[in-house]
């Protein structure tokens, strides 16, 4: 507990797994993020499991009644429910409440939910770029967005105090914050996050239909680099499935290029372009310990 004046007085939270319920844990223990946090989520079997973690004032249902009042509303369910939830609590959200979000997708975000935005609401999405492959409520962690960006993408002539609080709610959890454009937000997050997935979700089935198909060992040796995709693989379908379908475009556009280079690696191998092989496995070295320097590793 920092003990300092809260940053809010009621933070709705619509969704409450891995990120929700971190958000849930880091505002509980901080005690100035939100003076009272309310929870909602799909089932009633998720909020009596919230209730006995503990990190909620209460717990609603209805999504309408968990944003009454709430000076702080963020959405924290996949971003293929958004437009639905976002119908449900717009004619019940506070003048002057500011409206935010957690969701990977930035451009499907604006599309879906700002057009629903009452006058007097203001919208301020964002994205914390933190995650493990677990979901759920049980799943979520303090420390999950300690030293970890957190991307907000408002949109033209949103108020900037209403930015600056979203900021420092983020802050707050331990993240670090940068403004962008949605376009230039899912163009990077469709390289660095969506097609890594795609590739891992793609690589286990490949896997998958060869051991089915030939008898051959692939989960006895997975150790030799199966398994780091695996781990990436093991996330959450529903999350990914909107993932994918909601940056459509840019996650295409990378595949493509990906797709590109793989077949000019494939060119390498088949004529023993030893040179090339070796300059591409560098390439990856050297991005690898730039990361460890970023301490993004
Ligand atoms: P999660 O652990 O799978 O939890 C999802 C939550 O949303 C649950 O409380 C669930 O309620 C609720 N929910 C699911 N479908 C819903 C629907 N149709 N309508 C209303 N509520 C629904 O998800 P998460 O990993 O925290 O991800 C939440 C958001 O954060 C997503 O938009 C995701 O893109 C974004 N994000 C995720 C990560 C990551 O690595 N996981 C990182 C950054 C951002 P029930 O439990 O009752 O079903």
């Amino acid at each position: 507990m920092t003990g300092g004046v809260p940053l809010f007085r009621r933070l709705a939270l619509l969704g409450i797994g891995l990120i929700g319920s971190s958000v849930a844990r880091v505002a509980r223990e901080r005690g100035d993020i939100a003076a009272e946090i309310v929870v909602n989520a799909r089932t009633q079997k998720t909020l009596d499991r919230v209730v006995q973690l503990g990190f909620a004032d209460r717990v609603e249902i209805d999504p309408a009644r968990a944003v009454d009042g709430a000076d702080c509303v963020m959405l924290a369910a996949p971003v293929g429910a958004f437009a639905d939830l976002a119908s449900r609590i717009a004619p019940h959200l506070m003048a002057g409440a500011i409206l935010t979000d957690v969701g990977s997708t930035k451009q499907s975000v604006i599309r879906d939910v700002g057009p629903l935005v009452p006058a007097g609401v203001h919208f301020v999405p964002a994205h914390p770029v933190a995650g493990t492959e677990y979901s759920g409520p049980d799943a979520g962690f303090t420390t999950l967005f300690q030293g970890r960006w957190t991307l907000l993408t408002p949109p033209p002539g949103t108020d900037p105090d209403a930015v600056e609080k979203v900021a420092e709610l983020w802050r707050r959890c331990g993240s670090m914050i940068e403004i962008m454009e949605p376009a230039h937000h899912d163009r990077v997050l469709a390289i660095v996050s969506h097609l890594p997935h795609l590739i891992a979700f793609t690589i286990c089935g490949t896997a998958d239909d060869l051991e089915a198909q030939s008898k051959q060992e692939v989960l006895n040796f997975a150790a030799s680099g199966f398994r780091d995709f695996t781990r990436i693989a093991a996330s959450d379908p529903v999350m990914w499935r909107d993932i994918f379908l909601n940056n459509r475009e840019a996650l295409l556009e990378m595949l493509a290029r990906f797709t590109e280079d793989a077949q000019a690696m494939a060119r390498a191998v088949r004529w023993g372009d030893a040179g090339y092989i070796e300059d591409m496995v560098q390439r990856g070295r050297k991005i690898r310990r730039s990361l460890i320097e970023l301490k993004q590793a």
